[in-house]
């Protein structure tokens, strides 16, 4: 097993690496991370959404941070930093005395250069070099970028999400001064962060701060530039005492504490096992995930009713639904998930965390309350009965930069790199080129899924080669999926693995696969068998203008459901003599919903 190294061995390893210069220090430290991974991310650009309804909405997210004001967005740095701040005030969280003033800029910046890099837009790398220069000018000889320092409030909250724009501004969009950027803004707060890391310090003991969600930003910020603070301060901040270490006991520390931070802390754990190599951190992940998706998850994917887990075992998921309507921090609690999801299939490849990331991505991030121009953006789903899609009443929340971040990275869910070939994790209109054996190839994905049930994918490629092309064949299946290459059947493929075709492929070559999708119940928790939500493959679905009392009356959720009309997305069922319309929760757009009923 590998172990953390020693402050002492590490500093020599640094040192010995920095003398070889900073390129080659970044070459060497990829190589060690990616040997701790079974499947990799395909660059940013390679894959490209071609249809559907994720193209849709990432379409939209797209069009709508592109067209923020950039004198708005810096209008508070440029009011703390004495410079002219032209331009209206953004409004709610954001402003010089709002809740965390320019708190989420860096997300909006992080955004913007990932769609920019997978898409090509000029105009999203103009915007995100504009936001990093604009921001640059307003930090000083002190290099202060907190706003509101006297209070010493969200400190490193704040920077967390600086690192992280400044980070993705430099690799992704080419912005080089964002990496001179980096060790100017942590130096410039450096006297405002605590010392020691802390779990969730001031909640009882002001000030309020999040430590332990930096380490996975540090650590790049590290790779980035060698400078040594950042990584020492990624560890110093690890939750090791308080989170990882008895998660990696398999002890559930969960229960009570804040869901959002602390799911995305294991971010910080995932960074630290590619980076350090210690098992720890990976087992810690594992376990976590167990707890969120066998004790903790609602049918959607999401957890953390009003922002915390819940004991298990006491149908605390049940009383949720008629205690409170915030059933889930979606697009914060989302990004969380589905960056752990991608986090534990890549060191693994294990597709119970692709069957998850697709949970997830369809029935919580693809179904948020479109967001608008004035700063309203969604925040809590709802999951109790007769429930309505609203916004968050304060403008700009967290959530804002949430959401454009765990969009922009749709195009990572889709499909990965193994050592043999590709493996495909998702099942979405889109084309991926790839090189394998230094011969280009281009495969592209044909389907309706997740509402119809085939999936095409053809080969373009200009010279036959030998490689290994794997499908996702989903847990929810309840028999075998068929897949056909070139029309002649291949094995059938077993509910929960990865399909692997082995073969010499060529220009021209089909793939189609089949994913059958029967309804299913699904319950709230372990004593509440009977309050279910209603599945149908990865969807869940929802009745919509629902009578009142229609989750307490018996619904025999495995029979009873009609196609409604001609579409394969929306179903419709008589109960009492009334047509109720079933459609899956991200088609809800304002009508009023129920998502959980009484198995009849
Ligand atoms: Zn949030």
């Amino acid at each position: 097993m590998a172990v953390r190294p020693t402050r002492r061995k590490f500093l020599q390893g640094s040192a010995a690496v920095l003398g070889s210069g900073m390129l080659g220090y970044s070459a060497d430290l990829a190589h060690v991370t990616s040997s701790r991974e079974v499947l990799r991310e395909f660059p940013f650009g390679d894959v490209v959404i071609t249809g559907g309804p994720l193209k849709q909405q990432y379409d939209r997210i797209h069009a709508s941070y592109l067209a923020l004001d950039n004198d708005r967005l810096l209008k508070v740095y440029r009011q703390r930093a004495g410079m002219a701040a032209p331009g209206p005030d953004m409004g709610g969280w954001y402003d010089a005395d709002g809740f965390v003033p320019g708190h989420s800029l860096g997300q909006y910046v992080s955004g913007l250069a990932r769609i920019g890099a997978a898409t090509g837009d000029p105009a999203c790398q103009r915007k995100v070099r504009e936001l990093v220069l604009g921001f640059g000018a307003t930090l000083g000889a002190d290099n202060q970028s907190i706003i509101r320092p006297q209070t010493n409030l969200w400190i490193c909250y704040t920077l967390d999400k600086h690192f992280a724009g400044l980070i993705d501004a430099c690799t992704l969009a080419h912005v080089s001064e964002a990496r001179n950027l980096l060790p100017r803004v942590f130096d410039g707060s450096r006297s405002l962060m605590p010392e020691h890391g802390h779990d969730r310090m001031g909640k009882k003991n002001p000030p309020y701060d999040e430590t332990y969600v930096m380490p996975e930003n540090l650590f790049s910020a590290y790779q980035l530039t060698g400078r040594h603070e950042f990584q020492a301060t990624a560890l110093n901040y690890l939750l090791d005492h308080d989170f990882f270490d008895p998660l990696a006991r398999n002890e559930n520390v969960l229960p009570g504490r804040h869901a959002y931070s602390h799911a995305i802390a294991l971010s910080s754990a995932a960074k630290a096992y590619l980076v350090l190599g210690d098992e720890k951190y990976r087992r810690a992940m594992a376990f976590a995930w167990t707890c969120l998706t066998t004790e903790q998850q609602f049918a959607s994917g999401g957890w953390g009713p009003s922002e915390q887990f819940v004991e298990p075992h006491q149908g605390k998921l049940y009383e949720s639904l008629s205690s409170t309507v915030d059933h889930f921090e979606t697009p914060c609690g989302a990004y969380a998930a589905t960056k752990l999801d991608r986090y534990l299939l890549r060191m693994t490849g294990d597709p119970r965390y692709g069957d998850h990331l697709e949970r997830v991505v369809y029935n919580t991030l693809l179904g948020v309350k479109q967001p608008d121009s004035e700063g309203d953006y969604p925040y809590y789903s709802t999951y109790g009965p007769k429930a309505t899609k609203v916004w968050y009443p304060h403008k700009w929340p967290c959530c804002s930069g949430t959401l454009v971040q765990g969009v922009s990275d749709y195009v990572l869910n889709l499909y990965f790199r193994a050592a043999d070939g590709v493996t495909v994790n998702m099942y979405a209109p889109s084309e991926l080129r790839f090189e394998q054996n230094g011969v280009k190839i281009k495969l592209t994905q044909t389907t309706d899924y997740p509402a119809g049930e085939m999936v095409s994918m053809r080969i373009d490629s200009s010279l036959p080669q030998v490689w290994t092309l794997r499908l996702r064949i989903p847990g929810w299946l309840e028999g075998p999926a068929r897949i056909t290459v070139n029309g002649t059947a291949a094995a059938p493929a077993k509910p929960g693995t990865f399909a692997a075709l082995r073969r010499r492929w060529k220009g021209g070559d089909l793939v189609e696969l089949r994913l059958p999708q029967e309804f299913r119940a699904e319950p709230i928790d372990d004593l509440h068998p009977n309050v279910v939500a209603v599945m149908r493959g990865p969807l869940m679905l929802v009745a919509i203008d629902p009578p009142d009392g229609l989750e307490k009356r018996p619904l025999p959720i495995e029979e009873g459901f009609r196609a409604l009309g001609q579409r394969a997305d929306a179903w419709t069922r008589n109960e009492g003599g009334q047509q109720i319309v079933f459609l899956p929760f991200y088609q809800v757009q304002n009508e009023q919903y129920t998502t959980y009923f009484t198995r009849g």
